[in-house]
Parts: structure tokens; sequence; C-alpha cells
């Protein structure tokens, strides 16, 4: 009897245990996000390639038709869109390349990571926000990750090395494996990763080649790893998977094909009128000109080829969201698909090339989703990439900055169910 007795309280009081603590997390664990993109994947590249595994994310979850970039359609700014959910010119982020125009110096791409004051000037990603309101946030190679912001960054942050080899399969699968070892081991709330491919082979092979639908396979042998990677550190449950990308890819026409655009040979126009230029990247460029040479500058360009586009900033289309920042030269130019911006002469070789308009269906990214908070087998109409930031706050449960996204352009994705803030979705 004395035997009983003593058995009989501990057990009671473990069923009340039980049922507070362990009903909880059970019906609603708190949820994770992992934010992935990989560098130029347009919208259509698994539709002439076999892709199961994103085939099988889009069973399981949400594919969207495609989404829309911002304008300027290039990886650094459109990154940190994704990150921030404003358009350029409201987070700053306006090119790759930091440039001084009194100097006249320019630092490429991947210099251009560890340049703070280009990132840090106002507007603060996701993982700032989140770690401020009481998560735990990571970034592997995302661009703007090298920096920080307000002295702030990302608890868990992988930066690149210089001359880091994008395509590497075997980086790629650690990477993954270190992804789920943050949420699992370090309980990491969010987490962005970043894969420089198909963008390299896109620029180097062009769009229509078949090396970029061997690089769509190994995109989609990564994605089949990367869910694997979330079910074998047991957190399927738990997390949310939303893949994207920057931006898409075109194919660039040459001499023979069409008549290149090359400013120097434009009647009229000088270089010599222009006090710093950021020509020969891409389809795109910005001048500075010399005071009193801007109407002259202007003048010369617009209307000179039948392909370039020539505005005066405050001039660019609404749309566009590419004219109200101080870091916006006077006059900026683009081309149509097919075209480059060449200064002197046509000194750019690759055969891809992205930073169009951004309504040309070739610069239009791809959309997957999978994980408790989404729908599944659902196929959702294009939606704009501003508007994933307010999507990604709301299933973290954190409120968001000010932002150029509407939840509603996204709620539709989402499975209706308590979020961890207990707000019915
Ligand atoms: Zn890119």
């Amino acid at each position: 009897l004395h035997h009983n007795a003593v058995l009989a309280m501990p057990w009671s009081l473990c069923l009340l245990w039980a049922s507070c603590v362990l009903a909880v997390p059970l019906s609603n664990p708190k949820p994770k996000l992992l934010l992935i993109s990989f560098d130029g994947f347009r919208w259509n590249y698994d539709q002439d390639v076999d892709t199961p595994n994103l085939d099988q994310m889009a069973q399981d979850g949400v594919k969207a038709q495609y989404v829309t970039p911002p304008y300027i359609s290039i990886t650094s700014p459109a990154h940190f869109t994704l990150l921030t959910g404003r358009y350029v010119e409201n987070h700053g982020v306006i090119h790759n390349m930091w440039f001084n125009t009194t100097s006249g110096m320019k630092k490429p791409y991947y210099q251009t990571q560890h340049v703070n004051e280009w990132w840090d000037n106002g507007t603060v990603p996701i993982w700032i926000t989140a770690q401020r309101q009481g998560l735990k946030a990571g970034s592997v190679h995302f661009p703007g990750t090298a920096s920080s912001y307000q002295g702030e960054v990302a608890m868990k942050q992988e930066v690149e090395p210089p001359h880091y080899n994008y395509k590497n399969e075997t980086a790629w699968q650690e990477n993954s494996d270190k992804v789920m070892s943050w949420f699992r081991d370090e309980d990491l709330d969010f987490v962005s990763l970043y894969f420089g491919e198909p963008d390299v082979t896109g620029h180097k092979y062009g769009p229509d080649s078949p090396q970029r639908r061997e690089t769509v396979k190994q995109v989609d042998r990564a994605v089949g790893y990367i869910r694997h990677s979330a079910e074998r550190h047991g957190l399927t449950d738990r997390l949310n998977i939303i893949i994207t990308a920057d931006h898409g890819m075109s194919t660039v026409l040459r001499k023979g094909q069409v008549e290149e655009i090359i400013l120097s040979k434009i009647p009229g126009f000088s270089f010599k009128d222009l006090s710093f230029h950021l020509v020969d990247y891409g389809p795109s460029g910005m001048l500075l000109p010399k005071p009193g040479k801007l109407e002259k500058v202007y003048n010369a360009l617009k209307g000179a080829h039948p392909h370039l586009h020539v505005y005066k900033k405050e001039e660019m289309p609404e749309r566009l969201h590419f004219s109200k920042n101080d870091r916006i030269l006077p006059i900026v130019l683009f081309a149509d698909l097919g075209y480059l911006i060449n200064g002197y002469f046509p000194v750019q070789i690759n055969k891809g090339e992205h930073g169009f308009d951004n309504q040309e269906m070739d610069m239009k990214p791809f959309f997957r989703a999978v994980g408790p908070a989404f729908q599944k087998n659902l196929e959702v109409g294009p939606f704009e990439t501003v508007n994933i930031y307010p999507l990604m706050c709301h299933i973290l449960g954190i409120q968001p900055e000010v932002n150029d996204g509407h939840l509603n352009a996204t709620r539709h994705l989402l499975v209706t169910s308590q979020t961890r803030s207990g707000e019915l979705t």
C-alpha cells in the first residue's frame, strides 16, 4: 500500500505536466524558414530539363508561374530586395559595383560585398529584424552577408572566399548540411542560403545552351539533397523552404545578328562631356555629365539607337522604381533584349546577360515553397519579389520593417493555421 501511494502522486503530476508542456509544441511547433536563391534561375528553366526534385517540391508545396524581380535586374540589388522587401531606389543598393563619382573608382561585385556603407545605408535586412525580435538568424553566401547593419550582423554568417568556385556540388551539399545543423543544433529560426549557379553558366554559355541545362540538373539534385537533409535532421514538420532567384537570363546577340550599341560611335556624343560613367556592364548603364552638359549628352543619346532607352533619372518610368535615390546617376540607359551597352568598343564576351527591363519574361525568376506554412500542390500566378519579405516575416511571426511588399499578394500561398503570434492567417 505504501509503495502504491508514493507512485500515484507523481503519475497524476506527470499527466498534468505532459498535457501542458508537450501538447503545445506538438500542435504548433515553432516555424523555421530557409530562403534559398539559385542565382539567375529563370522561371522556365525547368521546361526543357528533367527536374524530378523541383516537380516533387511543387507537388508537396507551392509553385508560382514566375515572379517579377525589381529593376535593376542584377544580383546585389535584386537580392537586397528579397531581404528587405524594398524596391532598389528605396533600399539603395543600386548596383553590383560600388563607385565613387569624384575619384572615378569602381569596385567589382565581390569587393563590393565588403564595402559596408554600400549596404548599410538605412534599410536593414530580415536577419537583423528577426534578431531584434528575439529570433536567431544566419546566412551562407547570400549577397549582403558580409556587411553589418547599424552595427549588427547575422549571428551565423559565412562569406565565400575570393575566386570561389560556385559550381562545386560537394560544397553545395556541405553548405546545405551545415544550414540544417544550424536549424537543429543551434535552433536558428531563419537562414538565407545562396548558390551562384545557374548564373555563371548562363552568362558563359547562354541560357539556351546544353551547359545551362546540365547546370539546372545539378540545381535539381541540390533541391532533392536539401529536402532530404532537412528530413535527416528531423526538421520536416517545422521547416519552411522558399526557393527563388534574383533574375533570369537572356541570349546576347552579336555583330552580324544586330547593330550593336556603341556609345562612342553615336554622333554628338562624347565621353569628354562626362565626369563619370558606368557602362560595359551588360544592358544597363548610368552617366554623370559634366556641369552644363546634361542636355547635350541626353539629346545626343535619346533616339540614337532603336534599341537603346535613354532617360533622365527623374523621367524613369515609375513602374521601374529606379529614380528616387541619390546614388542613381542623372542619365540612366538600358537596352532591349539581345543588346548590350558598350562604351568605346564591344568588350563584353558573355553569351547570356540580365539587367534588362523587369517586364521582360527572360528576366523573371522561378519560385517554389514547401513546408508546414504552405499549401500543397498549388500553382499560383505571378507576383513581385518585394512581396516575399512580408510573407517571410509573417511565417516567422515578426513585425516587418517599412517595405514595398504586401502580404495580400502572397497570403493565398499559406495554409490557414495558427501562427506563432497566435493570430489566424
Ligand atoms: Zn544574379
